[in-house]
């Protein structure tokens, strides 16, 4: 009995790795939360969308995995299917038409249209200060972190499935509340997705497609090695998240998150954004 009521109140706050079930009048829910719904992240195939699309698959959701490289996107669908998961994969770089087009193309042919989408793939390009990147350098970032995921989603909203929970998850970070000297525009493009989480979510609420935000501090990935790879780079967290939990989170800690968003618990939450620092500055 015990053991029950500690499941069902942990998956509350963290509904992955076999914690989703709920009681129902009948007991507990055998299925998980997401069962029978399709979810593609992109960026998945390490980091935090690897993290993301492991958890939505442990929520029994049927998980799209992607990135630019063909032989992550084999492993990372080996080593999910291999844990038992449901988790079919495509190579989509997601700065590029084409391959936003296959995406949606293989997306349709393995399960027909899908009701979760999570944009988590960005680009890090380090500039330092935005008066001194190049035009290249400010339309790269801004195609790639803000102007991408909104077409993507343009391109797969007809295939969302009226199925009662669909939800769009954008990834911001920190960075968009406490802009960080060496990362330039980057800062900005991450503080473009909050505005781009508000404006979607005005716009999809007639269809009742739920926006909302994850924004992570510092996670210990290959992306914010430079934040972490050496002692001097590492004493600068604290300024950045008034880290008062553990120095670095880990991609994991970003993931209950968002099988929560995508969940009817979730139902009446939209255009929000979910700080996962360990603490931060903001209010
Ligand atoms: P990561 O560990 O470096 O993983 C990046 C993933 O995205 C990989 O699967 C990579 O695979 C894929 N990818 C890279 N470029 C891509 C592209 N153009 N199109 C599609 N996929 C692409 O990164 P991460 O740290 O998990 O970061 C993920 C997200 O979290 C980003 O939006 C980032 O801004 C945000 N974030 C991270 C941190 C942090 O501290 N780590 C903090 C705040 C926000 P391929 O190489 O095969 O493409």
């Amino acid at each position: 009995m015990l053991q029950a009521v500690s499941v069902v109140h942990r998956g509350l706050f963290h509904s992955c790795a076999g914690l989703s079930v709920r009681m129902s009048s009948t007991g507990i829910n055998p299925k998980g939360l997401l069962a029978n719904r399709v979810a593609v992240v992109t960026g998945s195939t390490e980091g935090i969308g690897f993290a993301i699309a492991r958890c939505l698959a442990q929520d029994k959701a049927h998980v799209v995995v992607s990135s630019r490289k063909q032989q992550n996107v084999d492993l990372a669908v080996a080593t999910l299917q291999g844990e038992g998961l449901s988790v079919t994969g495509t190579v989509c770089h997601v700065g590029k038409a084409e391959d936003r087009e296959w995406l949606v193309a293989k997306v349709l042919e393995h399960h027909g249209g899908l009701d979760f989408l999570v944009c988590n793939a960005a680009v890090n390009i380090l500039v330092g200060g935005t008066l001194k990147a190049s035009e290249e350098v400010w339309d790269k970032i801004l195609n790639m972190n803000v102007k991408s995921p909104a077409l993507l989603l343009s391109q797969l909203l007809p295939h969302i499935e009226n199925r009662g929970m669909r939800a769009v998850i954008l990834v911001s970070s920190i960075a968009a509340y406490v802009p960080q000297a060496k990362l330039g525009v980057y800062n900005i493009s991450k503080t473009a997705m909050l505005g781009l989480t508000r404006m979607l979510s005005l716009e999809l609420a007639p269809k009742d497609i739920r926006v909302n935000c994850l924004v992570p501090g510092v996670i210990e990935t290959r992306f914010s090695q430079v934040l972490h790879k050496d002692e001097a780079a590492e004493s600068e967290i604290p300024d950045m998240c008034s880290v008062l939990l553990h120095m670095l989170g880990q991609p994991e800690d970003c993931a209950g998150i968002v099988s929560f968003l995508c969940s009817p618990d979730a139902s009446y939450i939209t255009g929000e954004s979910f700080v996962v620092t360990g603490f931060s500055p903001r209010l």
